[in-house]
């Protein structure tokens, strides 16, 4: 995902190498090559901006340590922002002290929802929870059978409106799915949603109410991490929309810029969560951003 981001940054860095001191001149043209690589990999402008400005002023500032040349100073200064922007601490899942923990997932169509339910459910499953997929997507007619498939995979049970049962009301069906689950005893109800191609007044409503009537732990936005710059307006749209308590970053495999990963968290100023990183269940995990800073490092 980042390698033109890491080729440019480790070219920056190469540069500085040799050098004994790093004059107001250096520092600033440095600045101005990093600032050009962070736009040019898409990441939102106030996010490199503010980026930027920290750099600067930690690397023009007292903090000169004597164990490390001018290079390893900027690279350690550059790794600690890049780990404060993805959001510094590992954020885990929260759990309700009194099950099921209700989880709502929402996104736009083609993020990669479906899949991540089915991921986290193995995911949790893994853990040894026994979660339940609720199937509140009920707008695009696969949509219903593609949870049920990654449910399959995933080796965990679905609650789905009744084939031949017309369209349901998906807000109903999320209501229900908290009574079924605590007759079955899941302790981690999944409900995922209807996403659009577009941002739209209805798609959010709808999401909101679904949210209303099950009082999620946590609400995910899901998020294709190669959809670039859009990505910002997106997370701004469903923040105000329907709110959220963290964000899953997908498609973290695909070689797109990934600028969005770099600026949804500054924007929205809630946690990434979980990354996915291909279409396998497997292909999934917590977010780290001390791991993904290091990545971006090389
Ligand atoms: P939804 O409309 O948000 O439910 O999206 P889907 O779960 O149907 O995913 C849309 C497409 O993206 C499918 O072809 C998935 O296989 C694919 N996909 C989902 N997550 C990933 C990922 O992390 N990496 C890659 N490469 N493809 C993914």
């Amino acid at each position: 995902m980042f390698d033109t981001l890491s080729d440019r940054l480790g070219a920056i860095f190469t540069n500085l190498r040799g050098k004994g001191r790093l004059s107001p001149q250096d520092i600033d043209a440095t600045c101005r090559e990093i600032r050009i690589a962070l736009l040019e990999a898409d990441v939102a402008l106030p996010v490199v901006r503010g980026f930027i400005g920290r750099i600067k002023e930690r690397a023009t500032g007292a903090e000169v340590s004597a164990a490390l040349n001018p290079a390893q100073q900027i690279i350690k200064i550059v790794n600690e922002e890049l780990v404060a922007i993805l959001g510094g601490e590992t954020r885990r899942l929260r759990f309700a002290k009194n099950p099921p923990t209700v989880i709502l997932l929402a996104g736009l169509q083609g993020a990669g929802k479906t899949t991540l339910a089915g991921k986290l459910a193995l995911w949790l499953r893994n853990q040894g929870h026994a979660p339940l997929l609720v199937a509140c997507d009920l707008q695009r007619p696969n949509a219903v059978t593609q949870l049920q498939v990654v449910g399959q995979q995933a080796g965990v049970q679905v609650y789905a409106p009744e084939p031949g049962n017309g369209v349901g009301d998906p807000v109903a069906v999320a209501r229900d799915s908290i009574r079924h689950a605590q007759v079955k005893q899941h302790d981690v109800v999944l409900v995922d949603t209807a996403g659009r191609l577009g941002v739209d007044a209805e798609l959010m409503q709808q999401a909101a109410d679904i949210r209303d009537a099950v009082s999620p732990d946590e609400i995910l936005f899901v998020v294709d991490a190669m959809i670039g710059q859009d990505a910002v307006a997106t997370a701004e749209a469903f923040q105000a929309g329907v709110g959220f308590t963290g964000v899953v970053l997908t498609k973290l495999d695909g070689d797109a810029r990934g600028g969005a990963a770099l600026s949804v968290r500054h924007v929205t100023g809630q946690p990434i969560l979980f990354a996915s990183t291909g279409e396998k269940l497997a292909d999934f995990d917590t977010f780290h951003p001390d791991r993904m800073a290091s990545r971006i490092l090389g």
